[in-house]
């Protein structure tokens, strides 16, 4: 049967394009984006003097203080107090994230570099579908939300489900806004459709994947395709004039292509993960170490988003009642006989593994592949074993990756 699960999930919608109506929102995140730069400063000012960490209650009441009991900076009211406390919030974790030696010290950002502000609660209200204003009638995948006072209207391309916990107004580096909806939904997962079948794969430069069938699933290089026309955008911006308008513009433009590359490396993303979540009930991988990866391959790596891959295919693993396994980064699985387990040196440019104890030889992706299958399966054995399957049961939650 069928099982409902609570999910955490966002739903993303490109706001019309309305100069006179977004330019609130735009002045709204400007706004918010020097809230943040002065709760960086106020905090280093209070470190300096104090040696001490400025608490987050004490930082939320004097920020409140500011907006609501001084002229200087009345202007913050712009952002409602919600949007205030959530940056405040967020400054809070990454400041934890700092202590926790898992980050830097939030830092000052460009304003115009700030991208969003979110509300919670109140400030906002979603507007029916479909409505007549005017005589009007507006096309059917047309949304309304009112943000701070005003109606906007998105592009609702596809239908919105669950309880809206907080509503983010983001802008893009193209300067193009998006209103996204955080909500928790009960999501039918559907039933495992077993295959019986659990594979493993290799993450890899010249192929994407490689199954443990020896199966070669190739990458779209959008990012080496675009490049030639990239640098040419890139050449002629970084002629204009600093500060100049046609600078400012060629810049949009170079966003632009970037932010179309990565739409199509994620639509490749997500139609793989379904295409392997079809066939396989397991599917293992290795949890990548991308800092170390980017050190040995340099910038292709990123090109490629293995990381996104791997958050994409545990999403869609979930809904479909399907598992993925991560096997520890430092398994062995280039240097290891997958036949016989004999493990033997590999140089990054030696393309098959040919067994000097057994006599395999198989392609070196391929390989490691069955190792990752291998590992991964021993991986699942010791979690039934540990895991109380209740546990295991309950704790079950899915997440949409970030978009
Ligand atoms: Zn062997």
């Amino acid at each position: 049967m069928p099982s409902v699960v609570e999910t955490h999930r966002t739903y993303k919608y490109r706001l019309y394009h309305n100069v006179k109506a977004n330019a609130h929102l735009h002045d709204t995140i400007n706004v918010a984006g020097i809230v943040w730069n002065h709760i960086t400063a106020l905090r280093k000012r209070y470190y300096r003097r104090y040696r001490k960490h400025l608490g987050s209650n004490q930082l939320q009441k004097h920020v409140a203080y500011l907006r609501m009991k001084t002229q200087r900076f009345a202007y913050w009211r712009k952002v409602g107090s919600q949007a205030v406390q959530d940056i405040c919030q967020r400054h809070d974790k990454a400041y934890k994230r700092f202590f926790k030696k898992e980050g830097g010290l939030p830092r000052f950002k460009k304003v115009k570099n700030y991208t969003s502000f979110t509300l919670k609660q109140s400030d906002w209200e979603l507007g029916e579908d479909t409505h007549q204003r005017g005589g009007v009638k507006h096309p059917k995948h047309t949304g309304y939300v009112q943000i701070q006072g005003r109606w906007y209207k998105f592009v609702k391309h596809r239908p919105m489900n669950g309880d809206v916990k907080t509503v983010t107004v983001k802008r893009d580096a193209a300067g193009q806004m998006w209103v996204c909806f955080s909500v928790m939904e009960n999501m039918t997962r559907e039933d495992e459709i077993s295959t019986g079948k659990s594979g493993g794969f290799d993450f890899g430069l010249k192929t994407f994947l490689t199954t443990d069938e020896g199966q070669h699933i190739e990458s779209p290089q959008f990012f080496k395709q675009d490049l030639p026309r990239l640098r040419a955008i890139q050449s002629a911006v970084s002629q204009k004039a600093a500060g100049s308008t046609n600078r400012a513009k060629g810049k949009k433009h170079l966003a632009r292509r970037h932010i179309r590359i990565a739409d199509q490396r994620r639509d490749f993303h997500f139609k793989l993960a379904n295409e392997l979540c079809k066939q396989y009930d397991t599917l293992v991988f290795e949890d990548l170490n991308m800092a170390a990866m980017k050190r040995l391959w340099g910038r292709k790596v990123s090109d490629l988003g293995f990381a996104e891959f791997v958050k994409i295919v545990k999403w869609v693993a979930f809904k479909q009642g399907k598992r993925v396994s991560l096997i520890d980064r430092w398994e062995r699985t280039t240097q290891q006989c997958s036949g016989c387990g004999h493990r033997q040196k590999m140089e990054l440019k030696d393309r098959t593994f040919g067994c000097q104890r057994c006599g395999l030889a198989l392609d070196r992706d391929h390989n490691a592949a069955r190792n990752i299958l291998e590992a991964g399966h021993r991986l699942i054995l010791s979690q039934s074993v540990e895991v109380p399957a209740s546990r295991r049961a309950s704790g079950v939650h899915g997440r949409s990756p970030r978009l």
